[in-house]
């Protein structure tokens, strides 16, 4: 089964041939896709060490068994990492390297088969390429020596002179000489090329082939050894492998909830609580002169009524409270039965729960027993009074005697007005103890001229609302903030007792007349989403407009927290709107009574209204701002140049086109939530969003300089190198700010930067940003600015700050190219082929060499490797300072 034997045709050297650049070619493909491995097999590894450093950032510096479990587990991971690392350097320094001789080697052995098949074959063809030489002069001298020898006869017959006899007699000697030589020389020639035909069909080619196949082989075992190694290093299930997971399975195992909280304990115990005094004053009755004393129940005229109605109630309660005893402990008594019949505790799920349930429900039993024996307590101490006094007539109540011109309650007298000045006073003392409550300390009332229109912030020419969290959305303004913003334009203020605290509030009256937009709960067109992220506890509302999706026509939603989010279209028109009750002439109306009544607003909602949830400060009026001239296109519409009137302030104002989906309504929004909470000098500063009616707005600090791409393009090359080396340390103070909050812009170039005055270049458009520390995309890659976006971002969707460092390091290079389009003359998907083959961009004419150096550093394929931006930061400040 040789190739020596059965390779011997033309067609099997030719399927050798083939076989041999087949092989070639699949050595070569082998070769590509254990490089994929390794590049695989280290992203992998980089995507890992994310998870490890986010673990390692807690500290908490707690020990329990579960923390340090967890850090174990961390640092088993970061083992992992190690061997992974490790196998895909051996994988790249020795797998590969082998393969790259044997891919030599195999091509060397094909070359060689061939050179020696052609040579070989060559002599054969030579040697019988003689013998039909020979065999030519061989014909023409036998030929030669037939006419010298038919000439002799003829002379001889015709009887010549014997001078020419002989000369004839000599050409035939001569013929005939030759004749036998070339006859000889035929022989020799014929057994020479039948002799070295039959070696070369016995043994030259046969050895030949036989050679071949021997070096394939050794090149199949070379293989084979190669392939060994590739299955080593990507193996995940090695001796040091299983031991990792060997030693994450017993840190989870070792986890135990008996000793979990031991020592935790031992360190931070502290000694119980002892009861607080809560005693009878002996001071209160200091300089009294009645019946009354410490400690004991007065039963007398005045109070046996009120001891037996108090007795009657708190009888009544016991009642109830014994009745929830009973059913809680026969709830009790069931989830015990269902946590009993679980069979294994392997059934960890079916355990977890009734267990859960199990101690939720003694939990509360406990709490049930105690408020029972509390009312107990109670009950006995009016029972011992009236059974003391039994059918007899209670002692009369000498205080009254003494003591009858005395008014019956300040406090009362207080509450009563506050209830019969009208329902519209009890909604505006509603309104501002919520302003109060959720304000924090109660400051003393504020002069009257302190209270000034809500769009205000009273600062003159500056505009700077609060940066108070959008999503921590029912969080309102800050008490400083409030004084000025959220509470209501008003006429006058007076004190009013409520509980032990005195509080201001509103001059109770009657309706002020108020339009709806006016009202502080009135969100405008503000989208449902961001509606829902203001109503954050039950009975939180707050009324909006919102389109009818069918219709298209405007209409009034009442949006409240009752359990989940609930919106209710405000049914009816101008002079007579309600929900399912009575009807109201205007909004405010409905809602008041709506307020006041604690009726719930539909029967099947049973939603009612609790808290108004007031404008924020960064919402504005759209009536505050006035646009000028167009500046620009934004993704969701125009950019203008604006002013806010309250302020008298230069603004920039993105609108949002009214005809775009809810959807990309909400994603305009993102911008302004994002933005809203930064506050940096290299990042466009957010004044707020208008949302009263559309177009809705975000409206944000106008910069002078328009975007700097444009800047670039227009002014780039009148700029000294340090300035625009300047520019780019302004970008990166931005960006670091923005990756020391978590933030990932996601787009960032030249022309989402703008420039402003003395040229600071302040980050701008954070339509695509996110809030994380790494974000994946999920629904494909679509407007994505290729040229400008990382390689992982573009083929793994992952986004993480160190993406924003690689955009950075193209920005560096538009800055130094004046505004140039990156990757020149070629299409998105050629600079994101090239770039992923290793490609960079050459350094600009106008860039320092050691600008670009810091440039390549932010284009490093490995995330992981690429300098932060507060490094970046530091390192341009140096340059510049150098330059
Ligand atoms: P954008 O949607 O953020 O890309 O904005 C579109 C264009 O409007 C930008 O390229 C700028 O020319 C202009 N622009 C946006 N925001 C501002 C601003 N705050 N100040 C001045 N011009 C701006």
């Amino acid at each position: 089964m040789s190739f020596g034997d059965n390779f011997q045709q033309l067609s099997s050297h030719r399927a050798l041939l083939h076989l041999q650049d087949a092989e070639i070619q699949l050595l070569e493909s082998m070769k590509k896709c254990i490089d994929q491995r390794i590049k695989s097999d280290r992203q992998y590894a980089s995507a890992l060490t994310l998870v490890v450093s986010h673990a390692q950032k807690l500290d908490s510096g707690i020990s329990n068994p579960l923390f340090q479990v967890w850090s174990n587990i961390v640092k088993e991971t970061q083992n992992w990492i190690g061997l992974l690392r490790d196998h895909a350097e051996k994988l790249s320094f020795r797998t590969l390297e082998r393969l790259n001789s044997l891919i030599t080697e195999k091509k060397a052995a094909r070359k060689f088969y061939l050179d020696e098949k052609l040579r070989l074959d060559a002599e054969l063809r030579k040697v019988k390429d003689d013998v039909a030489k020979v065999k030519q002069d061989y014909e023409k001298n036998v030929t030669k020596h037939i006419q010298d020898r038919l000439k002799l006869e003829d002379l001889i017959s015709k009887g010549v002179p014997p001078k020419k006899l002989e000369d004839a007699r000599v050409r035939l000697t001569k013929s005939s000489l030759k004749l036998h030589r070339t006859h000889n020389n035929y022989v020799a020639a014929l057994l020479e090329a039948s002799e070295h035909e039959r070696h070369y069909i016995k043994t030259v080619l046969p050895n030949l082939l036989n050679y071949q196949e021997e070096i394939e082989k050794l090149m199949v075992s070379q293989c084979k050894s190669i392939l060994k190694d590739y299955a080593d290093l990507t193996d995940f299930s090695t001796p040091e492998h299983i031991e990792i997971y060997k030693r994450i399975h017993d840190q989870a195992s070792s986890l135990s909830p008996v000793t979990e909280y031991k020592v935790f304990v031992d360190q931070n115990k502290s000694d119980k609580l002892t009861s607080s005094n809560v005693e009878f004053d002996s001071q209160l009755l200091m300089g009294y002169n009645g019946t009354l004393k410490e400690n004991q129940l007065a039963l007398d005229t005045f109070t046996l009524e009120h001891i037996q109605q108090s007795c009657a109630k708190v009888t009544e309660q016991l009642q109830e409270y014994h009745q929830k005893v009973l059913s809680k402990e026969s709830d009790l008594a069931v989830a015990q039965e269902q946590l009993n019949s679980v069979t294994s505790k392997e059934d960890i799920n079916n355990y977890d729960i009734h267990k859960r349930t199990v101690l939720k429900l003694e939990r509360e039993l406990g709490e049930l027993r105690c408020k029972k024996e509390v009312l107990k307590e109670v009950q006995d101490l009016y029972n011992k009074q009236l059974n003391r006094l039994g059918d007899r007539a209670p002692p009369a109540g000498v205080d009254l005697l003494e003591n009858s011109s005395l008014p019956t309650s300040n406090y009362e007298g207080a509450d009563a007005v506050a209830i019969s000045d009208g329902a519209r006073g009890q909604f505006k003392l509603n309104m501002v103890l919520h302003k109060l409550k959720k304000s924090g300390p109660v400051p003393p009332p504020p002069p009257e001229k302190d209270f000034i229109p809500n769009s205000s912030n009273g600062n003159d020419g500056e505009v700077k609302p609060p940066r108070t969290s959008l999503t921590n959305s029912s969080s309102h303004p800050p008490m400083g903030v409030m004084k000025s913003a959220a509470l209501p334009a008003c006429d006058s203020y007076q004190q009013v007792a409520v509980g032990q605290e005195s509080r201001t509030l509103r001059q109770i009256g009657t309706n002020s007349g108020k339009k709806l937009d006016d009202e502080d709960w009135f969100h405008g067109v503000l989208p449902r989403e961001e509606v829902q992220r203001l109503l954050v506890n039950d009975g939180d509302y707050l009324v909006r407009v919102s389109t009818n999706r069918k219709t298209g026509e405007n209409q009034y939603v009442l949006s409240v927290m009752w359990k989940d989010h609930k919106h209710f279209i405000i049914q009816g028109q101008e002079g007579a709107w309600r929900f399912e009750a009575e009807q109201y002439p205007t909004i405010q109306e409905l809602i008041f009574n709506q307020h006041n009544s604690g009726n719930h607003v539909t029967k099947k909602s049973g939603a009612i209204l609790k808290n108004p949830v007031l404008r924020e400060t960064w919402e504005l009026k759209n009536d505050d701002i006035l646009l000028g001239q167009k500046i620009g296109n934004g993704n969701f519409g125009d950019v203008f140049k604006g002013t806010y009137k309250p302020t008298n302030s230069e603004v920039a104002v993105k609108t949002c086109r009214e005809t775009l989906s809810e959807d990309a309504k909400k994603k305009f929004l993102q911008e302004g939530r994002i933005l809203k909470q930064y506050e940096h000098s290299n990042i466009v500063r957010f004044i707020g969003i208008a949302a009263h009616r559309h177009p809705v707005m975000i409206v944000m600090e106008y910069v002078p300089g328009g975007s700097l791409l444009n800047f670039l393009k227009k002014q780039g090359q009148h700029q000294s190198k340090k300035q625009l080396v300047k520019m780019c340390q302004g970008a990166a103070a931005g960006m670091a700010y923005l990756e020391s909050h978590n933030c990932i812009h996601r787009d960032l170039a030249a022309r989402n930067c703008l420039v402003g005055k003395k040229n600071i270049v302040k980050i701008s458009d954070f339509g695509m940003s996110r809030e994380e520390e790494e974000y994946t995309v999920s629904g494909g890659l679509k407007q994505i600015p290729i040229k400008w976006t990382a390689p992982e971002a573009l083929n793994y969707g992952t986004y993480t700050s160190a993406c924003d460092v690689w955009s950075f390091g193209v920005l560096m290079w538009e800055v130094f190219s004046f505004g140039q389009s990156p990757y020149p003359g070629l299409t998105n998907s050629q600079a994101r082929e090239k770039v992923d083959d290793g490609y960079r961009m050459p350094c600009p004419d106008h860039m320092p060499e050691v600008i670009y150096r810091l440039t390549l550093k932010c284009w490093h394929q490995e995330a992981r490797e690429r300098p932060h931006f507060s490094e970046i930061d530091s390192e341009l400040q140096r340059i510049h300072q150098s330059l």
